[in-house]
């Protein structure tokens, strides 16, 4: 595979690009694999790529029934931040964060990562309470963020109305290398790779079936046949569901839908991430110029993958008030994609009742960021039997009522 770099790019354009080859290749399935990941999203790819680099299992196929990234990897905002609450969370995002750093150079893709900064709103006195508390919790975890005055907001974002006469800003929890990165790119980043070491990607492959004897995994029952494996995780966001009743056993979470827009592409006016909870709204510029806007999650348990008229009002308007510019802005696209939920708002990445079978899901609202965290931690999990990063996201907690709550921090924003 040809590596990307100023010389290759220069060399392609002496011959009008015809030198490219394909990114990854085509491959049908092989009888069996060492292991299998289900779902080629952010997750599945980023799991599959660190068991190859940092375990040498190479022997693996990623199943994807769409197309590798087209799930909710490719349908969110992009958010990167690692300003979450507990320990265990502040762990996982923080060294998802930091690998995001470096991911361009690691994958040699350009992943667009820009460490812009991201602010969330306190417009109330209650989330000054919560994002100060978050703040001193951050400090004790070796995480960089400040509580900052409506002043300070104001010298970053031009833009923002901080007298709003319903929601003024009072302050924010500012994180100044949280930022964005290009999704599909880092889908296609980790896929390229994992490609190049030999791993099997088989698109439009749905898994039907979990086969298993005497509480051990055998293999997958595929739209592409039956294929064996020695171990399987199941990375499938909003299908968790599905698929764990396919391998007889209940996860402890709800499918919804979450939804997002953005706006006709205007200069550049605004160059942080905003995100205001109380309002329910958040904001960002993309390169193109476009505003991204996040918005909620529907209320009821859904399998949609499209927005829906009145989550784009209610949006609009609550963020109207704190940036009245975008008043006169025309909406370009609106979408949707299944949001896996936990009743504490933290991922499971577990072994589950069945043996050799791991899952990793409940990313909820906020899974983009953490995928190379989650997929280094994951592996390791695969790979070994056990990780540190994912311990306290056990399956089992649920039963033992040791919950990672991080409703403050995830439950609403992104
Ligand atoms: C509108 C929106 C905005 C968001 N904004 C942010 C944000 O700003 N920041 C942030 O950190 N997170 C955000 N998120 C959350 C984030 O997108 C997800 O947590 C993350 O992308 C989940 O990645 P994944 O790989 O687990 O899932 P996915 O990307 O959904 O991948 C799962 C894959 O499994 C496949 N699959 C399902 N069933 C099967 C089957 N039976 N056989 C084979 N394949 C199967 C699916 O087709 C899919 O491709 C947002 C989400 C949405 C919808």
């Amino acid at each position: 595979m040809k590596r990307y770099s100023v010389f290759a790019v220069a060399r392609e354009a002496l011959r009008y690009h015809q030198g490219w080859g394909r990114v990854w290749k085509k491959p049908e399935p092989k009888k069996k694999y060492e292991a299998i990941i289900i779902g080629a999203g952010g997750h599945g790819l980023a799991t599959a790529y660190y068991l190859g680099k940092n375990h040498g299992l190479k022997n693996v196929a990623i199943l994807e029934k769409g197309w590798l990234g087209g799930g909710n990897t490719g349908r969110n905002t992009t958010i990167i931040r690692s300003n979450y609450l507990q320990d265990a969370s502040a762990a996982i995002y923080e060294k998802a964060r930091s690998l995001y750093e470096t991911m361009s150079q690691d994958l040699n893709y350009n992943v667009m990562f820009s460490p812009r900064g991201v602010m969330m709103l306190a417009q109330t006195q209650h989330e000054i309470r919560g994002y100060k508390r978050t703040a001193q919790a951050n400090a004790l975890q070796g995480v960089s963020t400040e509580f900052i005055s409506p002043e300070k907001v104001k010298s970053l974002v031009p833009i923002i109305n901080i007298d709003g006469p319903r929601y003024p800003v009072l302050g924010a929890l500012w994180q100044s290398r949280g930022g964005t990165a290009r999704h599909d790119a880092v889908a296609w980043g980790y896929a390229r790779a994992c490609s190049e070491m030999g791993m099997d990607i088989i698109q439009q492959c749905e898994v039907t079936g979990i086969r298993q004897k005497n509480g051990q995994v055998l293999g997958v029952e595929t739209s592409k046949g039956s294929i064996d494996c020695e171990k399987l995780g199941i990375v499938v966001a909003g299908h968790t569901g599905v698929l764990a009743d396919m391998a007889g056993f209940r996860m402890p979470v709800e499918a919804v839908a979450l939804q997002a827009l953005v706006s006709e592409p205007i200069k550049p006016c605004m160059d942080v991430v905003v995100m205001a909870n109380t309002v329910h709204g958040y904001m960002s510029q993309s390169d193109k110029g476009e505003m991204v806007i996040g918005g909620g999650a529907d209320g009821y348990n859904n399998y949609t993958q499209r927005g829906s008229f009145h989550h784009v009002e209610e949006t609009v308007r609550a963020l109207i008030e704190t940036f009245p510019i975008i008043s006169r802005l025309k909406m370009l696209r609106w979408w949707g994609g299944i949001v896996d939920m936990t009743g504490d708002r933290s991922p499971i990445l577990s072994k589950t009742p069945v043996k050799n079978i791991f899952i990793n899901c409940g990313w909820g609202t906020g899974g983009f960021k953490a995928i190379p965290g989650s997929g280094w931690a994951m592996a390791e999990l695969i790979a070994k039997g056990h990780s540190s990063l994912t311990e306290e996201f056990r399956l089992n907690r649920f039963k033992e009522g040791q919950f990672i709550d991080e409703s403050v921090a995830a439950g609403v924003a992104h």
